[in-house]
């Protein structure tokens, strides 16, 4: 089936593989935003011919407005902008691939006009995954995962229509580039090696993530979300080939598992076409040329951010969205070069233990519990 999609984010990592997706397989191209990058915006849109085009940030969209004025494309701005993408009337699919919470808002907007949510924006179900889940569930808009991770457990779960078989998620880690180090030895780590993922190639944010192993907490939570699964019934393994995408666990002991080769346009595809399958760009896995496979158990203690998302994931409420606000503005100042590795972890710890969490938060609970976490880790660093 042709889908007709808005790409939230088309710029980045997930975005582009997005697109060249669509381009392989012929899905069609309604809408695409991204916040500054007003020049790939243009060639996107003068490839896709989408009708809306959005830059977030003004100048930029100033900018992008300029370059396709000869161009049948619309272009916005602001917040406005992305909410218009995200519910637009001939997108039926809706992929959410801008990185941090400010997916939220056009996330919630897509759900609320029942589009298929091919979603790549693991931050919203983080900070807002049972709003998010119940609205869904409510408008009949179905949410399909784009993280591997997540992807490899919805395919595991196809065709198991009782929840209560299953025994266990099992998310698999790659372990990222600093697997095994002590913490005197991530005491010196750089934003370079911090940037430098063994197996995948991705935006900067969600690297550095991989690296503190933060990501797979946020992952441990986004599966709590997306499965209704309890944190007792999650597990998490490190296995460093980034083969077996993760398994799934059913009460007569089976396992059944996801592989391929670590190439994020399989589940992008596969987001798209569920519950269809066809031919498209993912790279072949070549069994006859695999390393062996391995599993592990992960340090939550050496590799706080793991730990500290564990913690949340059992305390529930507000404290995933203090947990990641603090973990993005900590993140965005180590890019800067302004902390150190181990301060992002430091900074979320401190954050949490300063932001007190409510139960049952609305949307706005949610949004005001970021903005503690950040305030609060931008003090600590003051
Ligand atoms: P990138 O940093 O590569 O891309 C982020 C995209 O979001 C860009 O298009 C960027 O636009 C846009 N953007 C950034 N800030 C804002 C904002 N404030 N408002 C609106 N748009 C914004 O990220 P990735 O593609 O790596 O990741 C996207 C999401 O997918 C994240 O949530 C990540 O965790 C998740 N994910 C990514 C994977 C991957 O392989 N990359 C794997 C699994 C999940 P601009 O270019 O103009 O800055
Ligand atoms: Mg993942």
């Amino acid at each position: 089936m042709k889908r007709t999609l808005s790409v939230l984010g088309s710029s980045g990592s997930i975005g582009r593989q997005t697109l060249t997706v669509a381009e392989a397989c012929g899905h069609r191209v309604a809408a695409l935003t991204v916040n500054r990058s007003a020049e790939l915006a243009e060639a996107q849109a003068r490839q896709f011919r989408p009708r809306l085009a959005v830059a977030v940030d003004r100048a930029a969209a100033d900018d992008l407005r300029v370059r396709l004025s000869d161009t049948e494309t619309k272009v916005l701005a602001g917040e406005e902008g992305l909410l218009e993408a995200a519910s637009l009337p001939e997108a039926d699919t809706v992929v959410t691939a801008i990185v941090g919470v400010a997916g939220l808002r056009p996330t919630l907007a897509a759900v609320d006009c029942g589009k298929r949510i091919a979603l790549a924006n693991k931050e919203t179900l983080v900070c807002a995954g049972e709003l998010v889940m119940a609205r869904a569930k409510e408008r009949g808009a179905d949410i399909v995962p784009v993280d591997s991770e997540h992807s490899a457990i919805f395919q595991c779960l196809q065709g198991c229509h009782d929840r209560g078989e299953v025994r266990r998620l099992i998310i698999t880690a790659s372990g990222g580039p600093f697997y095994g180090k002590s913490c005197e030895e991530l005491s010196l780590v750089t934003k370079e090696q911090a940037l430098r993922h063994p197996n995948w190639s991705m935006g900067a944010k969600i690297t550095v993530d991989s690296a503190t192993l933060m990501n797979k907490g946020l992952e441990f939570i986004e599966a709590m979300r997306l499965y209704e699964m309890p944190p007792e019934k999650i597990q998490i393994v490190v296995h460093r080939e980034s083969i077996v995408h993760s398994l799934v666990e059913f009460e007569d002991g089976a396992i059944l598992a996801q592989l391929g080769s670590a190439d994020m346009c399989l589940p992008i595809q596969y987001a798209l076409t569920w519950p269809e399958r066809t031919p498209g760009p993912a790279r072949p896995l070549d069994l006859l040329n695999c390393p062996p496979l391995t599993f592990q158990r992960p340090d939550p203690d050496t590799f706080r951010c793991l730990g500290l998302a564990l913690e949340c994931a059992e305390r529930g409420g507000t404290s995933t969205a203090i947990l990641n606000g603090a973990n993005e503005a900590a993140v965005a100042l180590f890019l800067e070069d302004q902390i150190s590795f181990l301060d992002i972890s430091r900074l979320v710890e401190r954050a949490l233990a300063q932001v007190a969490p409510m139960d049952c938060p609305g949307l706005e609970d949610i949004l005001e519990a970021d903005r503690a976490a950040r305030a609060a880790v931008h003090d600590f660093v003051r």
